[in-house]
C-alpha cells in the first residue's frame, strides 16, 4: 500500500515510511491510496473470528511492510485486552475501550504504533525519538506502549494545568526514557509545537523522528478494528454511533471501517465546548475558535487534526459528509447531569467523555433504533469531576491509588518553538 499526502505536494511513500515519518513534509496528512473492500468471505465471517483475527484482515493490505506472521503477532500482542460491549437502556449500549493498560482507548492505538516502530527499528541502530502531543490520555499510552524500550526516546508534551491529576501522573512519573515537557499553553499549543518540530530541517537533520499522535497511520488505523468488533456483538440494520471526539481520529477510524465493507450504520460527532466540527456539519463552514476547558479534557482541541482525512473519506464533499455523521455538542453543566441521570436511572457509571456520546444517542436514537457510545476512559481518571456529578467520591482503585502517591517529573516551557528546539537540540 502506498500512502499520500492530502496536501498532495510531497511523493507517496510505503507503510513502513509514512509511520517513521509521521508526516509528509508538505505538512498535509499520510492517507492510503486506495481503501480497497474486505473480501465477502471476511465480511461474512468476522463474527466468527477472534478480535486479533479481525484485526488482521482489516490492517494487512495497509500494513503492507510487515510480513503476516509478525503482523498477526503484533496484534495479538496489542489486543490482548478485553473491549466489552455493555447494554446501558434497552437499546442503548456502551463499547468499553477502557480496559487497557492505561485506562483509555488510546492503548489501542498506541500499543500498534510501538509494535510496528519496534518492529522497524530492529535493524537500525539510530536513536529514535518520539514527540507526542496529548490532551490527556495519548501520553500515557504511548508512554506505556514504549517504556523501557531501547533505542527509543518519548518526550511528551501536555498542557500545563490542563490534564487530569491521575493523567498528568502517567505521563510525568514512570522516567527512564520516557521526559514530559508541561507547556504553557493548551492542547492546540502542543500539537502546533509538534508540528512545527517536523517541518524543522535542522532538527531533523540531527535527531530521527517519530509522532505518536493519531496523525500517524499505524496510530489512527487500527482504531477501526474495534468498530467491527462492536459489530459482532450487536447485529443491527442502521446502528448509530456516537464517538466522544476532540482530534477526530477515533471517528474517522469508524468511517474507515465502514469503507472497509462493515456495516456500522451512521455517526454521531460528539463535542464539548469545543464545537468547531459540529458546527461546520451544521453551517459548511469550518472556522475554529480559541479552544476552552471543559470537564472533557481529552476533548478540549479546537484545530482537530484528523478533519482533513474526514474530508478525504469522504471526496471533500459536504453532502456526502453530512448523510453520514451529525454533531452534537454538550455543555458542562449538562455533562454533569447526565453523569448523575445515567448513574440514578440506569446504574452505569458515566465518564465526563462517554457522557456526550451516551446524551447524544438519548436525543438522536429514533424509537426502536440502536446506538452505542463510546466509553473512551476510565471514569477514575477524572475522580473530580465525578465527584461534584455525583454528590459523592468514587471509590480508587488499587492502580489509581499507586499512580497518585507517585512523585511527578516534568520540566516546564512556553508555547514559543525556540524552548522545545533548545530542549531537544541538547
Ligand atoms: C483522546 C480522547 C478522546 C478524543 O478522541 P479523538 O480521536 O482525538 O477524537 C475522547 N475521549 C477520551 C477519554 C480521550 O482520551
Amino acid at each position: 500500500m502506498k500512502y499520500y499526502s492530502t496536501n498532495r505536494k510531497s511523493p507517496s511513500v510505503g507503510f513502513k515510511e509514512a509511520v517513521i515519518n509521521s508526516l509528509p513534509p508538505d505538512n498535509g496528512l499520510y492517507f492510503p491510496e486506495s481503501i480497497p473492500v474486505l473480501s465477502p468471505e471476511v465480511l461474512n465471517n468476522f463474527r466468527s473470528m477472534a478480535l486479533p483475527e479481525i484485526g488482521f484482515e482489516m490492517m494487512k493490505a495497509f500494513a503492507s511492510d510487515i510480513p503476516e506472521a509478525d503482523l498477526r503477532s503484533i496484534l495479538e500482542d496489542v489486543l490482548s485486552f478485553d473491549i466489552p460491549l455493555v447494554q446501558v437502556e434497552e437499546d442503548i449500549y456502551s463499547l468499553e475501550l477502557y480496559h487497557g493498560p492505561t485506562y483509555a482507548f488510546k492503548d489501542v492505538g498506541a500499543r500498534f504504533l510501538a509494535r510496528c516502530l519496534g518492529y522497524f527499528s530492529q535493524d537500525q541502530d539510530e536513536e529514535v525519538t518520539i514527540l507526542v502531543a496529548t490532551s490527556g490520555d495519548t501520553g500515557g499510552a504511548v508512554a506505556n506502549g514504549f517504556y523501557g524500550v531501547e533505542g527509543v526516546k518519548v518526550v511528551i508534551l501536555y498542557p500545563s494545568g490542563k490534564v487530569s491529576d491521575l493523567q498528568e501522573k502517567q505521563l510525568t512519573t514512570l522516567g527512564g526514557n520516557i521526559s514530559a515537557l508541561e507547556v504553557d499553553g493548551d492542547f492546540d499549543d502542543c500539537q502546533a509545537l509538534v508540528k512545527q518540530a517536523f517541518l524543522d530541517k535542522e532538527l531533523n537533520e540531527k535527531l530521527s523522528l517519530t509522532s505518536a499522535n493519531s496523525i500517524n497511520i499505524a496510530r489512527w488505523m487500527p482504531q477501526s478494528i474495534y468498530y467491527a468488533w462492536m459489530l459482532k456483538q450487536l447485529e443491527s440494520e442502521d446502528l448509530l454511533i456516537a464517538v466522544p471526539s476532540g482530534n477526530y481520529g477515533n471517528i474517522t477510524a469508524a468511517m474507515f471501517a465502514k469503507r472497509l465493507g462493515f456495516p456500522v450504520g451512521s455517526f454521531l460527532a460528539c463535542s464539548n465546548a469545543n464545537d468547531v466540527v459540529p458546527r461546520y456539519l451544521e453551517t459548511a463552514a469550518y472556522s475554529p475558535k480559541a479552544t476552552v476547558a471543559t470537564y472533557a479534557n481529552a476533548m478540549d482541541v479546537s484545530m482537530p487534526s484528523n478533519f482533513p482525512r474526514m474530508q478525504e473519506l469522504y471526496d471533500s464533499s459536504y453532502e456526502a459528509i453530512t448523510a453520514d455523521v451529525s454533531g452534537f455538542t454538550l455543555s458542562d453543566d449538562q455533562i454533569l447531569q447526565t453523569i448523575s441521570d445515567c448513574r440514578r436511572e440506569s446504574k452505569y457509571l458515566l465518564d465526563p467523555h462517554g457522557a456526550i456520546g451516551y446524551a447524544a444517542l438519548k436525543q438522536h436514537c429514533q424509537p426502536g433504533q440502536r446506538g452505542v457510545f463510546l466509553e473512551t476512559a476510565h471514569p477514575i481518571k477524572f475522580a473530580p469531576t465525578m465527584a461534584k456529578a455525583l454528590g459523592q467520591e468514587l471509590h480508587m482503585p488499587d492502580f489509581a491509588a499507586g499512580l497518585m502517591s507517585r512523585e511527578k517529573v516534568s520540566q516546564k516551557i512556553g508555547k514559543g518553538y525556540g524552548e522545545l528546539k533548545e530542549w531537544l537540540m541538547e
